[in-house]
């Protein structure tokens, strides 16, 4: 019964088409997206059969979200956990389930999603939960308008911006960026010293700039400004040796290092490494 084979993108993509046009057309305001009113409207612009009936706050202790089939003519229900304070998180958790909805109701008829899917876009290796963040990232932080927002230079300054704009969190707006532009960076979630997560542009990957974060416990470099508690923001970042990241950088290479720190979420920083010169030996300890 399905013909529409539709990746994240695509999906995304499609609404993304529609929201523009009804922005224009009707002047609704474009960002941020109204999820909610899109979840339970959306069966009609793909003309599903099955809706999304509900969408209601709950008490789901230990995840984020959930996506449950009722049964025949009671269409689905999305729910988010009411405990979650952040109307960032909260966006994010009804975007990546009703990515569930669009991408993968038909094989499941129940979905079960911690914060981890959400928080850390690689932390889980179930295409599914990918996916599904994939399309939640694409359909709240449209690229092409993204783009428009961001300056050569980036920013925590920025980001924050963007985060604002699209109504997510600030890790989630930085994640956005790093995995769309083609700039050597890495971005880094601390607390208390110790990494709990990484995730590299595809260009800093291939530079050999990465941490294995997930896999090993990976402490922040004691003269790196993540781990100086007495630096809470240096939002546009200060010019660093890149060796003190990067043990195999050459000495006279600098990086510009970003760091935010907050109860919210802990230490963020953001890695920039000059984009022209080679100065990785990524491959040769493998
Ligand atoms: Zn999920």
């Amino acid at each position: 019964m399905q013909t529409d084979v539709l990746t994240p993108a695509k999906a995304a993509f499609r609404l993304t088409g529609l929201l523009n046009q009804l922005s224009t057309v009707h002047g609704d305001v474009r960002f941020p997206v109204d999820v909610e009113s899109l979840a339970k409207n959306c069966h009609e612009i793909f003309k599903w059969h099955d809706p999304i009936t509900s969408v209601v706050a709950a008490d789901i202790p230990g995840f984020d979200g959930c996506l449950s089939y009722l049964g025949k003519g009671n269409g689905w229900a999305l729910i988010y956990n009411e405990a979650v304070s952040s109307r960032g998180r909260v966006r994010f958790t009804q975007a990546h389930e009703l990515g569930h909805y669009i991408l993968h109701r038909a094989t499941q008829t129940e979905f079960n999603c911690t914060d981890q899917d959400m928080d850390d876009w690689q932390a889980d290796e179930r295409r599914i939960e990918i996916e599904a963040d994939s399309f939640a990232a694409n359909l709240l932080m449209p690229l092409d308008d993204f783009r428009q927002q961001i300056s050569t230079r980036v920013d925590f300054e920025q980001l924050g911006d963007c985060a604002a704009r699209y109504g997510v969190s600030l890790t989630a707006a930085a994640l956005r960026w790093v995995s769309a532009t083609d700039k050597k960076v890495v971005l880094i979630a601390s607390n208390d010293g110790f990494m709990r997560w990484s995730y590299s542009s595809e260009s800093a990957r291939k530079s050999g700039a990465f941490f294995r974060a997930r896999k090993h416990i990976v402490e922040l470099p004691a003269a790196s400004l993540a781990a100086d508690e007495s630096v809470v923001r240096e939002s546009e970042g200060a010019t660093v040796p890149a060796s003190v990241w990067f043990a195999d950088a050459s000495s006279g290479t600098k990086l510009r290092e970003m760091k935010i720190a907050s109860g919210q979420y802990g230490v963020l920083t953001l890695l920039e490494l000059p984009g022209t010169e080679a100065v990785w030996a990524p491959w040769v300890n493998r």
